[in-house]
């Protein structure tokens, strides 16, 4: 078979200014490595060992309140706290450390323990998003707070320790390595062109169409040019915003459905409670302005091949840089053509 050197290219990474490999040709090889476990979600709506059930104890000891819609608490286990000591005077510039102070909070989705994203209602996931909105507000309006990161890990694939559906919120005193890396790419931009990184990367990408998987009237759904993980996702707003607080309510709609509508586009690819990380990236809440920011969500999702074949970062992309084998182009195509009907319909 000739060899398709031709098609091997390195992409540019705009909003974190980075390259990526890659290689599609690299599908084609055989696997041998390691296979996972299938993930099903759990079949009963209510477990008496899961700490985020309503009712139940937590291991901290407090007891959770019968919610009926979403509830948030501040994490008993968190790995930043409100307080943390002055630090030692270095015994050299190179052994740097620097007090990390920040805030962690745990918000669950819905009472009900069997949930996912995928599996909620629109109308069940509206009241998330307006829960994160609240969430964003009240810690970022904190005035040590300076970054507000919402996340979720989804599935055991990803580390999650608790398949009840919630997402974590951490607070902190600092900008993390992430968004300070987006900020610095999108403050350049604006300085350069006098315009906006992700407004005009939206409408590069829906001028082409290649990478779009679906978009309602407020948001684009795609896997971006420089994607790493096979079916990663970018969801990013069609109007120019910074943070979940601009959105209007039509807005906050349009985000709960672009949500809906892509995770269970996700499940349906490999019939599997699809795993990823997923969180939004939004203006930090240091007290500056921050005309060069807009909201979006990253999906990074880690399976490959199939429900139980997944990627892993190792060896060249530990040590060189990130590499991928089908291209995102291929992955778009294949999550557009995923149904948006569930096949796991809820009981
Ligand atoms: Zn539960
Ligand atoms: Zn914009
Ligand atoms: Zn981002």
């Amino acid at each position: 078979m000739e060899k398709k050197a031709q098609s091997v290219r390195r992409r540019w990474n705009p909003l974190h200014q980075s390259w990526v490999l890659v290689s599609p040709h690299r599908t084609e090889r055989p696997w041998q490595g390691e296979v996972g476990q299938k993930t099903v979600p759990s079949a009963v709506a209510f477990d008496p060992q899961c700490y985020l059930c309503p009712g139940n104890q937590r291991a901290g000891g407090a007891v959770n309140p019968s919610y009926e819609s979403v509830f948030s608490f501040v994490n008993d286990y968190a790995a930043l706290l409100p307080e943390s000591p002055a630090a030692e005077a270095p015994a050299s510039p190179l052994l740097r450390a620097e007090p990390a102070r920040g805030l962690c909070k745990v918000l669950c989705y819905h009472p009900d323990h069997s949930l996912t994203l995928a599996r909620m209602t629109r109308e069940e996931i509206r009241p998330v998003v307006d829960a994160w909105t609240r969430e964003y507000l009240e810690l970022g309006g904190l005035d040590w707070i300076r970054y507000v990161q919402i996340f979720e890990n989804r599935g055991p694939m990803m580390g999650a320790s608790n398949p009840h559906p919630h997402s974590q919120i951490w607070s902190t005193g600092f900008l993390p390595d992430e968004p300070a890396a987006e900020t610095a790419a999108q403050r350049a931009h604006l300085a350069q062109t006098g315009r906006c990184l992700l407004c005009d990367y939206a409408a590069a990408e829906r001028e082409t169409g290649d990478r779009v998987i679906f978009e309602n009237e407020h948001f684009t759904v795609l896997v971006p040019f420089w994607a790493v993980w096979p079916f990663e996702v970018l969801v990013v707003s069609r109007h120019h915003a910074g943070a979940l607080p601009e959105f209007n309510d039509a807005e906050c709609d349009g985000l709960a459905d672009a949500l809906k509508r892509l995770t269970t586009r996700y499940d349906n690819l490999f019939e599997t409670s699809f795993p990823y990380t997923m969180g939004f990236h939004q203006s930090p809440t240091d007290a500056e302005s921050h005309p060069e920011w807009h909201f979006h969500a990253h999906f990074y999702p880690p399976l490959l091949r199939s429900a139980t074949v997944r990627k892993f970062m190792v060896g060249f992309e530990m040590l060189g840089m990130p590499q991928r084998d089908i291209t995102p182009e291929a992955a778009a195509q294949r999550l557009h053509d995923c149904p948006e009907e569930h096949f796991w319909p809820r009981s």
